[in-house]
C-alpha cells in the first residue's frame, strides 16, 4: 500500500444487503444503483457483488459509467437514469445501455441514430409525478409513449418509471400522492414489460412503490436513506470503512494551540496523533468544529484543530498509541463504530454525500469472505 490511508469495501456486506433487500421487496426485483462510482465504493466491484447476490440489473447516471461496466464485461441490463447529451447517444446503443427518455427531441434523436445494432432499442419513459427534477409531466406522458411506439421496431417502450421525492419520510403524504399520480398515468399508457418507481427508501417503506423492481442505491451500501426509515435498515451492514495509520506522535502542554488558525487549545497536557488523511481525501474540514471523532485502539478520540488538506490531528490522551497504529475514521474497531450517518448528522448532510465524497486519492481495498 502506497499510503497510510485507504477505504475497505466489504463485499460480503454488499451481498448481504442485496439479499436483505431482495427478501424485503419480493416478489419485486432489485436493481443496484452504481452511479458515481458505486457511491464511492467502486462501481465495477460493487456491480459484480450485487449481481452475484441476485440483483437483476444496474442503474447509472452517465453514459461513461455504463460504458465502464460494459468494458468490465458486465452483461446485465444497465439503465441510464436520465437523458444524456444527444452527442453521446450512439454510445448508448453501441454498449447496450438502456436509456431513460422524457422529451420528444431526445426520443427522435435516438430513433434517428444511424448505428449498427439499432433494430430495437429498449427505452424507459420517465414521468415526473412530483420530484420536480426530470420526467415528462403526467398529461404529456401518453403523447410521448405514442411517439416511442410509432418509432417501433427501432425503439421499444420497455418500461415506465417515476422517482419519489420523500420516500424516507414515511409520514409525508407526498409519496402516496406521487404513487396515485403514477398509477393514474400508467392506466392511460400501453402496457410495458417493467414499471419502476422506488429508490431504497421507497422499496423499504412503501410496498405500493415496488412494482417490477426497486432501484436500490444507498441501502446496498448499508447506509440508511434517512432517519425516517432507520428502523427498516437495521439488518443492513455498512460496506465502506475509512482507515488510516498514525503517522506522527507528540506530547503537548496545556495551553498549546493547534492547526490552521490555532483554533483548538489544549487545557491539559496530552498526546497528539497526526493522521495522514484530510479534506482532499473526503474528510470535511468542518468535522473538527462539529465534534468529529475517530477510533484509535478501539476508543473514540476527538479530532483537534481544523482538518487540513492531507492530514488531521487527534487527541489520544495518555493511551499507548504508536506510529503505524490503525485509525478508523468510518467503520468499526474494538466494538466501537463511527458510521457515515454519524458524520452526516454532524455535518448537516446525508450519508450519501459522505461516501460519495471519499476522493480518488483513497484506494478502495476489497475485502471478501471476512467471516471465513
Ligand atoms: C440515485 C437514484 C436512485 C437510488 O436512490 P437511493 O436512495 O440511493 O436508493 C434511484 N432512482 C433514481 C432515479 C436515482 O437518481
Amino acid at each position: 500500500m502506497s499510503r497510510w490511508a485507504w477505504a475497505e469495501i466489504d463485499h460480503d456486506a454488499i451481498r448481504h444487503n442485496v439479499e436483505v433487500l431482495r427478501r424485503s421487496v419480493a416478489p419485486s426485483a432489485v436493481w443496484a444503483v452504481v452511479k458515481a462510482d458505486g457511491y464511492g465504493h467502486g462501481a465495477i466491484d460493487v456491480a459484480r457483488s450485487a449481481l452475484d447476490a441476485g440483483a437483476e440489473g444496474l442503474c447509472v447516471a452517465l453514459v461513461d459509467e455504463g460504458v465502464e461496466l460494459r468494458r468490465a464485461e458486465i452483461r446485465a441490463p444497465i439503465l441510464l437514469l436520465s437523458e444524456q447529451p444527444v452527442a453521446d447517444a450512439a454510445r448508448i446503443v453501441e454498449h447496450g445501455l438502456t436509456p431513460t427518455v422524457y422529451t420528444r427531441p431526445y426520443i427522435e434523436a435516438l430513433a434517428a441514430l444511424d448505428v449498427d445494432g439499432l433494430d430495437g432499442l429498449d427505452v424507459h419513459l420517465k414521468v415526473d409525478t412530483g420530484m420536480g427534477r426530470v420526467g415528462v409531466a403526467p398529461p404529456d406522458a401518453l403523447e410521448l409513449a405514442e411517439i416511442i411506439v410509432r418509432h417501433g421496431p427501432r425503439l421499444r417502450l420497455a418500461g415506465v418509471a417515476t422517482h419519489l421525492a420523500s420516500a424516507d419520510d414515511v409520514a409525508d403524504p407526498a409519496t402516496a400522492a406521487q404513487l396515485a399520480a403514477f398509477a393514474a398515468v400508467l392506466a392511460t399508457l400501453p402496457a410495458t414489460p417493467v414499471v419502476h418507481a422506488a429508490n431504497s427508501a421507497g422499496g423499504l417503506a412503501h410496498p405500493h412503490a415496488r412494482y417490477s423492481f426497486v432501484r436500490a442505491g444507498i441501502a446496498i451500501y448499508g447506509i440508511s436513506p434517512g432517519h425516517g426509515v432507520d428502523h427498516l435498515c437495521r439488518d443492513l451492514r455498512p460496506v465502506l470503512s475509512l482507515r488510516a495509520r498514525v503517522s506522527f506522535l507528540k506530547r503537548v502542554e496545556a495551553g498549546t494551540r493547534i492547526s490552521y488558525g490555532l483554533r483548538h487549545t489544549f487545557v491539559t497536557p496530552t498526546t497528539v496523533a497526526t493522521i495522514p488523511i484530510g479534506y482532499a481525501d473526503g474528510v470535511p474540514r468542518r468535522l473538527f468544529e462539529t465534534g468529529g471523532e475517530v477510533l484509535v485502539g478501539g476508543r473514540r478520540r476527538p479530532i483537534v484543530g481544523v482538518v487540513t488538506m492531507d492530514q488531521l490531528m487527534v487527541d489520544v490522551g495518555d493511551d499507548p498509541v504508536a506510529v503505524g497504529d490503525e485509525v478508523v475514521l468510518i467503520g468499526e474497531q474494538g466494538g466501537e463504530r463511527v458510521s457515515a450517518e454519524e458524520w452526516a448528522d454532524r455535518l448537516g448532510t446525508i450519508g450519501y454525500e459522505i461516501v460519495c465524497g471519499v476522493s480518488r486519492r483513497i484506494a478502495r481495498v476489497p475485502r471478501r469472505n471476512i467471516g471465513d
